[in-house]
């Protein structure tokens, strides 16, 4: 049997009946769009983050879109963030009218907050930092603060990788103005279908982020803002709240014995694994490691002929996607020699937490007896 990054088959088993239990409830309700359900999701999600205000929207690029708008970009203004990246977390700046100013990432594949603090004591004009938790570890929490307060930046946190994780003791995305998540079904709190959130702790950008996932509407029919459809769907909120959410502790335990596992056993000459940051208590939405580009498909290769499949996180660089070299403005500061090694030498092993003890092993076992 084939050991696959996502195992929706065997989640299926495991959520059945309380996601029956959930569309029961939403279809018994006859209420379809913003009732109760969401509300209930909202609430539950904001406590376990620890945040005033969880606002429930469509996904994570419409999460981030309107976090940014909230938080009060303004067309033109740049946006200090990351090469290495889902293409949403630029896709959103550029949709809220900003300008993405990419700086290389560090070591482990994060946006290097050292080169950020040159670039904006050179550009005194940039005001906007999205820094995003990439494969569930935490940025610096306390470092990404100095930086903020230094040079009054408004940032923007992409937690959409990194539910539950730490930087030290404080949750990542309460440190910057608002949060932006993702529940895409591979996420370590995955819907079935498209649906994200906004946190913030500041009442007045939650009422406008509320507003505008509902066409900029502050009351009924009236509408203050120029907003999006982006509600997040009574259906998907019902199931988050009764089949997702009661496990996601056990489930990002499972991610971090895997991690663990991983750490301990993978010990090949040609294979790094990127270290998280300093005090991250990462939740591993990914598992990346490192090999010399020249060597990389043949890793691949090895592990696809012992059943394991693996993936990129990413195979390519934001300012090197084709939608933003041909219409949009945009910077770059340095080479991006970083990010640039994980564009062609990172693979991602399968952890999700489906994974049986023995499929770890095999895992393992595949690394360690490649012969490049
Ligand atoms: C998944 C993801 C997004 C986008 O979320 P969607 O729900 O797919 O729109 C944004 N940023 C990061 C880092 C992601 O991993």
């Amino acid at each position: 049997m084939e050991v696959l990054l996502n195992n929706f088959t065997r989640q299926w088993e495991v959520i059945r009946d309380d996601v029956l239990a959930g569309v029961e409830r939403v279809g018994a309700s006859g209420r379809y769009i913003l009732g109760t359900e969401v509300q209930h999701f909202e609430a539950q999600l904001s406590q376990l983050w620890g945040m005033r205000f969880a606002i429930g929207v469509g996904n994570g690029l419409d999460a981030l879109e309107i976090a940014l708008r909230a938080a009060g970009v303004r067309p033109g203004e740049r946006v200090l963030t990351t090469p290495l990246s889902a293409f949403a977390t630029t896709l959103a700046v550029v949709r809220a009218g900003g300008v993405p100013v990419f700086v290389d990432v560090d070591h482990s594949g994060l946006i290097d907050l050292d080169q950020c603090h040159q670039v904006l004591q050179r550009e005194t004009s940039i005001r906007w930092l999205l820094p995003v938790h990439l494969y569930g570890h935490a940025v610096d929490l306390e470092a990404l603060e100095e930086l903020q307060a230094r040079f009054e930046l408004t940032v923007v946190e992409d937690c959409a990788q990194s539910i539950l994780a730490r930087s030290g003791q404080r949750p990542t995305g309460t440190v910057g103005k608002v949060a932006a998540t993702s529940f895409y079904p591979t996420k370590n709190l995955g819907a079935l279908g498209d649906a994200g959130a906004v946190l913030t702790n500041d009442s007045s950008l939650a009422a406008v982020a509320c507003a505008l996932r509902n066409y900029g509407q502050t009351s009924t029919y009236v509408h203050d803002h120029l907003g999006l459809n982006s509600r997040l769907d009574e259906l998907h909120a019902a199931i988050l709240t009764s089949a997702i959410l009661p496990h996601l502790e056990d489930w990002t335990s499972k991610r971090r014995a895997i991690a663990c596992a991983y750490r301990e056993g993978i010990k090949h000459p040609n294979i790094t694994i990127p270290p998280a940051p300093p005090h991250s208590q990462s939740v591993w939405h990914l598992f990346p490691v490192l090999v010399p580009a020249p060597l990389r498909q043949s890793l691949i290769t090895h592990l696809g002929t012992n059943g394991i499949q693996t993936g990129f996180h990413y195979p390519r660089l934001i300012p090197e996607q084709t939608a933003l070299r041909t219409t949009t403005e945009f910077e770059v500061f340095g080479d991006l020699a970083n990010a640039r090694r994980f564009t062609t030498g990172e693979v991602s092993l399968p952890i999700n937490p489906f994974l049986s003890e023995t499929e770890v092993v095999r895992v393992i076992d595949a690394c360690n007896s490649w012969r490049p």
